[in-house]
């Protein structure tokens, strides 16, 4: 491709919105464009890219036994009111209505549409197991649209979707995916992790995250640093045993705190460390109000407070609730004589503590020497904190790190979920009727074609891996107008081709900095420049990833390129 004819615009400065260095560059350099807060087109340039993951999915996924297809990207309110998603997805669906006033929604997933299309298709177990994919896009109205392809509101998703007779069945399918997923990953060069992560409220059990490891992640990954073990950090249990302290516990007392409001503040006044006074947190968990206590220097984990209730619906109780339910403000809550209708419930470490700290219920009030248990009733102690860096590792090996991570997938075992709301059933071999169970599968193609760009670059524009560039080849020629440089450019550009080689030729009148600053921004990982030495049939030849130069003759560059193609 001739670069004097092609849709590439790029830019000297990075956009002002753009906050991270996949974004600034893939706008940077021509590969997308923003058309409204977290919607983007695809121009050549990234279209090429986005082929090439696209590819690497679809070989994986052949591979794996899924069969490609394509669903409507529209779909009836009637099937997302089946599974009662209509009403609990919430305002990231985006919703429509057509000229005859009915309701539809832009597909922010399709496990209603794919359940609805199998149940009215099979109806026995021979033809179980079956799995699906698509690549398609999705829409989803997120909350906050950001850093550009990776959190977007319109996005390309490759989802598979799996249906089973028995766990045996779909635990297969699960591992094939889990396995398929490594080696895309793998294919496209990024440095991940597969963590455990939280099943929510889809009534699955096994559910993994594909992670890419990068600062500018939305997501913690809590990692030991001795075995194999990784989780999304909602979901690491804590496995920190508390030995009964030997301290004897003093008689309770009421102090005057005034003005101390938060933790730290009230631990600095009455004299002790942090773990020495309790956190207490009101919630509102499906209607209901519980005080949550840790120790000071915890942090409550709503999802493993959610899990524990089984709930729906878990929220901070507002200060308004909890004044006119405890009688006094988040500064200075407290488990003491507490209101029989709320529930105290205390994080494990809370159990083995004496002479600690807490709120008295009482503006500018707190207790000293409270001993949980005698001094407050404690409905039940559990693991509801989030773990720590150096805390045990949950798996017995060694100690907890956290590092930062992009989810680019997530493999999902959704069991009799949709099915059983959508009435999908076979009959068995002995002619009985049974529940399918199903799997989900998805992978944020888009998103992760940002993630490449987040773990190669430099400070002069994107390094792609071979196998994902645009391009194989950059050819510059410096300056066009002098005829022995444009001939052997042009020759050079018909050899490439000739060869089988990917090339983007840079045929353009712009001065060499110019030319030099795109090819580096562009970042395809050869380059052959002719230049000054084309009177001599020499060139100039760079590596991007590794800045390694060499000149070459022009009659040798062409196997040149081709050894290193084929290493
Ligand atoms: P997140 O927690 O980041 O919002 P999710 O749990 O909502 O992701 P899934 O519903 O599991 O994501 O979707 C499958 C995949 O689609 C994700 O693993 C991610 O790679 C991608 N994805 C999800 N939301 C977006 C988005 N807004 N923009 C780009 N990719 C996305
Ligand atoms: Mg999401």
């Amino acid at each position: 491709m001739k670069q004097s004819e092609m849709l590439l615009p790029t830019l000297k400065e990075n956009p002002t919105d753009a906050e991270i260095k996949s974004h600034q560059l893939l706008v940077r350099a021509g590969y997308i464009r923003q058309i409204a807060s977290g919607i983007y087109s695809f121009l050549p340039l990234g279209n090429r890219v986005l082929k090439k993951v696209e590819a690497i999915v679809r070989e994986e996924m052949d591979r794996a036994g899924a069969q490609e297809m394509l669903m409507a990207a529209m779909q009836p309110s009637e099937l997302w009111k089946e599974t009662g998603r209509w009403d609990t997805f919430g305002p990231e669906l985006m919703r429509l209505h057509d000229r005859h006033e009915r309701e539809f929604a832009l597909g922010a997933t399709h496990e209603e549409v794919v359940t609805s299309i199998v149940r009215d298709e099979i109806k026995s177990y021979k033809k179980l197991p079956l799995t699906v994919f698509q690549i398609q896009n999705k829409f989803r109205d997120e909350k906050r649209p950001r850093f550009g392809l990776l959190r977007g509101r319109e996005f390309l998703m490759k989802d598979a979707y799996s249906f089973h007779e028995s766990y045996e069945s779909l635990d297969e399918s699960y591992q094939r995916m889990y396995d398929a997923y490594s080696n895309i990953f793998r294919r496209c060069g990024l440095n991940f992790r597969a963590v455990i992560a939280d099943s929510g409220a889809m009534g699955g059990k096994d559910t993994h995250e594909f992670m890419v490891l990068s600062e500018v992640g939305e997501d913690v990954i809590a990692y030991s640093d001795s075995s194999s073990y990784a989780a999304n950090v909602e979901m690491a249990p804590v496995i920190t045993q508390h030995e009964a302290t030997q301290e004897t516990s003093r008689p309770m007392e009421k102090v005057a705190t005034p003005e101390q409001k938060t933790m730290q503040e009230v631990a600095d006044y009455l004299g002790h460390d942090l773990h020495k006074g309790l956190k207490s947190i009101m919630f509102n968990i499906d209607g209901s109000f519980v005080m949550v206590i840790t120790r000071g220097d915890h942090e409550v984990n709503d999802v493993k407070l959610k899990n524990y209730y089984d709930a729906s619906l878990i929220d901070l109780a507002s200060e308004e609730d909890t004044r006119r339910v405890i009688g006094s403000g988040f500064g200075s809550l407290g488990p003491v004589d507490v209101n029989e209708d709320v529930e105290v419930i205390a994080d494990m470490a809370v159990e083995s503590l004496v002479n600690v700290s807490c709120g008295a219920n009482e503006e500018g009030y707190h207790y000293i020497n409270v001993t949980p248990g005698r001094d407050f009733k404690v409905s039940a102690y559990a693991d509801l904190r989030f773990i720590k860096e150096g805390d045990p590792s949950p798996d017995g090996e060694g100690i907890i790190q956290f590092a930062r991570g992009i989810e680019v997938g997530h493999v999902f075992k959704l069991g009799s979920f949709y099915a059983e709301r959508m009435n999908a059933s076979y009959l068995d071999a002995q002619g009985k009727s049974n529940t399918m169970l199903m799997g989900c599968y998805g992978i944020g193609i888009s998103r992760t074609l940002a993630s490449i760009v987040e773990q190669y670059h430099d400070d002069n524009g994107i390094t792609w891996p071979m196998n994902l560039a645009p391009y194989q080849v950059h050819l510059l020629s410096m300056n066009p107008k002098k005829e022995e440089q444009k001939l052997l450019a042009d020759d050079l550009y018909q050899s490439l081709q000739a060869s089988g080689i990917d090339v983007l030729y840079d045929d353009r009148k712009e001065r060499a900095g110019v030319k030099f600053a795109d090819s580096d921004l562009i970042g395809i990982p050869l380059r052959i420049t002719v230049g000054k030495r084309a009177g001599d049939g020499l060139v100039e030849f760079k590596v991007r990833a590794t800045g390694d130069q060499s000149e070459h003759e022009q009659h040798d560059i062409i196997d040149h390129v081709q050894t290193l193609l084929s290493t």
